[in-house]
Formats: structure tokens, sequence, C-alpha cells
């Protein structure tokens, strides 16, 4: 008995899966609501590669001198560009295409929803049609997850969908994660003339990859004049005007001779450079191009900022950090809280005493807050003298975190420090059920 393969899906996923089940003898039907190829053809791989060959292009014609050429450097004509990307597109789509129907394969071109386990509803521009099927393969792909803290708007805040190419080329950029794609895009925007800063998290670009292959590359990054903000985490994007405004704690690494942080040196920065974990202000011009980073403040050493999560991506006024230790070579310790007033740089502090030390907290909004601050900061908290973690919560409204835990809850086992903890409203709980 000849086997019904139906897929919904076809990007590298389908369509593969179609040509090898289409040899071993399968009827199969791939429908495709958008462009055969996929996301991969359409918005991910194919036209980042593009992009990136057009950049490479563009930056060679910044050594057209040294070539002993005129010196031109080319310009972005972004309607060409966009024709040269839809042409690749186009090129993929037919070959992808002609192969499929070269095995027999049934191409529906429509967005598919299933009725039951043996049927799906395709939706095409001329009707519906019902297609059965005795197998189906769910190749349907990903898209860019959006962090809670930001609402890209296509514009100055982009996903990687909205760059192929953006509308406005940025003459300043700033890439938050530096995963395969972030660098990619590092090095795409680079190539365009933009001057571009990467927002690391941890202590290397490309995480989990082989630091030495990630050291060399960040070596390039620097000498191309890439600003690298490790051990930094974006925790809110917004657009003001001609800016976009990031606040966070950059851990501001040890300097090499050219001035640029070198994050081999971590250790012996956390030790020296203590007075550098602080809040900072990055604003992006994205006309001018500038840059201007500023302290918020210049007193407390702070790191683990985090905010109300209902704010995240929006403005927002306050800003609830950890103490970060006083100095010295021993152990370090977080021994309290500060809520920070970006608005007017003022801020109140709770200090627990030395020997405690405060994990990353997550904050909490009460049901039906009337502010910002309306809600509690949970903080995980362990004190190794006694070797025991406990849970403390702070009413955040006014200035009542000053006043210290309006709840305790002693954990009967060690919580390991450098614990981080996040808040998760019921609703999104409900929708990962
Ligand atoms: C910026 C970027 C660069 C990348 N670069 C590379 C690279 O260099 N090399 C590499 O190997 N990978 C790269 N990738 C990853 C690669 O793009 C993905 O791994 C690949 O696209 C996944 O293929 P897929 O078939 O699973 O899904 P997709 O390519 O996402 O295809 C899924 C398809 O399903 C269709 N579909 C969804 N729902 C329905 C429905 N209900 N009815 C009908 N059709 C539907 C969609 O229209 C889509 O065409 C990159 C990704 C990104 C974001």
């Amino acid at each position: 008995m000849t086997i019904r393969l139906v897929i919904i899906g076809g990007g590298p996923g389908g369509n593969t899966a179609a040509t090898w089940a289409a040899r071993l003898g399968a009827e199969v039907t791939i429908i495709e609501r958008d462009i055969m190829g996929g996301a991969a053809h359409l918005l991910d791989c194919i036209p980042s590669k593009a992009m990136i060959a057009t950049g490479g292009a563009v930056s060679a014609t910044k050594r057209f001198a040294g070539m002993g050429l005129e010196q031109h450097v080319a310009e972005i004509d972004v309607d060409n560009l966009a024709e040269r990307i839809d042409g690749i597109r186009a090129r993929l789509e037919n070959t992808t295409t002609q192969l499929l129907d070269s095995q027999g394969i049934r191409i529906i071109r429509g967005d598919a929803s299933f009725i039951d386990a043996h049927t799906v509803l395709v939706r095409t521009t001329a009707g519906e049609e019902r297609i059965e099927g005795d197998a189906f393969i769910i190749a349907t792909g990903s898209r860019p997850r959006i962090p809670q803290w930001c609402t890209p708007d296509g514009e100055r805040i982009l996903t990687t969908r909205d760059c192929y190419p953006p509308k406005i080329f940025p003459t300043n950029v700033c890439i938050v994660g530096s995963g395969v794609t972030g660098v990619e895009f590092v090095h795409m925007f680079e190539s365009f003339g933009a001057k571009v800063s990467l927002v690391v998290s941890r202590q290397q670009v490309l995480p989990g990859k082989d630091p030495e292959v990630a050291a060399v590359l960040e070596d390039d990054f620097l000498r191309r004049g890439v600003r690298l903000l490790k051990g930094a985490r974006a925790e809110s994007i917004e657009r003001e005007g001609d800016e976009v405004v990031m606040v966070g704690t950059p851990y501001r690494l040890h300097e090499d001779e050219n001035g640029q942080p070198d994050g081999r040196r971590l250790e012996k920065t956390i030790h020296l450079r203590q007075r550098d974990f602080m809040l900072y202000e990055w604003r992006f011009n994205l006309v001018t191009g500038k840059t201007h980073e500023r302290v918020i403040d210049d007193v407390l050493n702070t790191e683990f900022p985090v905010i109300n999560s209902l704010y995240q991506g929006r403005k927002n006024r306050y800003s609830y950090n950890i103490i970060f230790p006083l100095g010295g070579k021993e152990e370090p310790r977080f021994p309290g809280l500060v809520k920070y007033d970006l608005s007017t740089g003022g801020y109140l502090a709770y200090s627990a005493g030395p020997k405690y030390f405060y994990n990353e907290p997550g904050f909490a909004p009460r049901d039906n807050a009337q502010s910002e601050d309306d809600g509690y900061l949970v903080v995980p908290v362990w004190n190794p003298d006694e070797q025991r973690s406990e849970i403390q919560v702070f009413d955040c409204k006014g200035a009542r975190i000053a006043e210290g835990p309006v709840a305790r809850i002693l954990l009967p086992r060690r919580m390991p420090h450098g614990f981080h903890a996040t808040f998760v409203s019921q609703s999104t709980l409900n929708r990962w059920k």
C-alpha cells in the first residue's frame, strides 16, 4: 500500500523530508503558505548571507586607495539591495519547486490546519481543500523570540527579520545577544559602516562554543572598533526620538593597550575594578551615530538590575539592584539591595549586614497595581556563616524597601549562591501549560 504523506511547511526540514519520502515511494503532498524553501530562504539564512556578501563588497571599496585605485566608497542603494535579495530568493524557490515537481510531489500553496488526526484543511487563494493522509510531518519552523522587555517597531528596534534590508540603515546599532545570529549581524552592520555595540551576557561571544575560536572573533571585532559590553544584560530598550536608551550594569573589564575591554582577565577585574560594577545608561543616537554613556550612580557598586516585569521594553522609572562587595580580596558578598529612581538619580538602600549574599531578585507586581513600584521584590538570600538559604520579600512601594523584608521564608535546603530569580505571571504560566 502506498503511504500518503502530508508535510506542512516547505522549509529545509519539510522539503528535504518530501524528497526523501518520494524517493522511498510515498505519495507526498507538501503545503507551504509563503515561500517554498521556507524561512531559511525568505527570512533567515539566505537573506542574511546575501546582506553579508554585500557588506563585504562595501568594505572592499574602503581599501581601494591601498590597491592603487581612485578612492570611492560605495553607497548603499536600498532598492537595489532589496531587489538583489528578492532575486536570490526567487531563484532558490524555483530550484526547490522544480526538484519537488520532478519527483511527482504535489505542492499546495496555502495555510494548513488540522481538522482531525487524518485530515488537514488548507486555505488557499482559490478556496479551501481537505487533504487526507496516513502520516503527517509538521515542519513549520520557528520565529524570533521577542523578550518581554522590548517591543520591536520594525524601524529602530528590529528583529533579525526586519533587516533584509532595514528601512533605515543605522549608523549606530546595538545588538543584543552574541550567539551565532548576533555575531553574524555585528559582522554585517559593521561592514556597512555602522558603529556597532554588542551586548554579551556572558564573558565570551558565542557562549558554548570553543573559547579559542571566540577569542579570535572578539579580537577581530575589537580591531574593527566594535564595542563589546561583556557580562552586560539588556533589561529594557525604548525609543526616544532618534535615540534608543538602554540601562544596565556592565562588567567593565580590564582594558587592553587599545583601551578596549579584555574579557580574558575577568577574575583580576573583579578584584581590581569593583567600582566599575555600577548602574549605567547608554543612549544610542541613530541619526548622528553617537553613543552617550553615563553612570547613573557613581557611589554604590551594584549588580543584577531588575525592573518591574510589566515595564520591560517600556520607559520605566525604577531599577532594583543588589549591592556588590565593598572591596578587598576576600570572597565577594552581596549584602543588600538598592531601589534606584532613574528619573531623579536618587536611591534608597537596605543593608542586611556584611555576612549576607543577596542573589538576583524577581519583581512580582501586585494584582491591580496602581504604580510602577507597586509590588514585591523576591530575593533568594544565602548566609554562608550559618550555611542557610532563605527567600526575603520586600515591599517596593514608596520608601518601604529601606525598612527591610516584610517576609522571610527559611528554606530547608541550601540554594546555590549566584542563583537568579525571575518573575513569571500566572497568565504566562497558563500559556505554557
Ligand atoms: C539570521 C539567521 C541566519 C541563519 N543562518 C543559517 C545558516 O547560515 N545555515 C543554516 O544551516 N541555518 C541557518 N539558520 C537557521 C535556519 O534558517 C533554520 O534552521 C531553518 O530555516 C529551519 O528550517 P525548517 O524547515 O525547520 O523551518 P522554516 O525554514 O522556518 O520553514 C517552515 C515553513 O513552514 C511554513 N508554515 C508554517 N506554518 C504553516 C502552515 N500552517 N501552513 C503552511 N505552511 C506553514 C512557513 O511559511 C515556512 O516557510 C539561520 C537562522 C537565522 C535566524
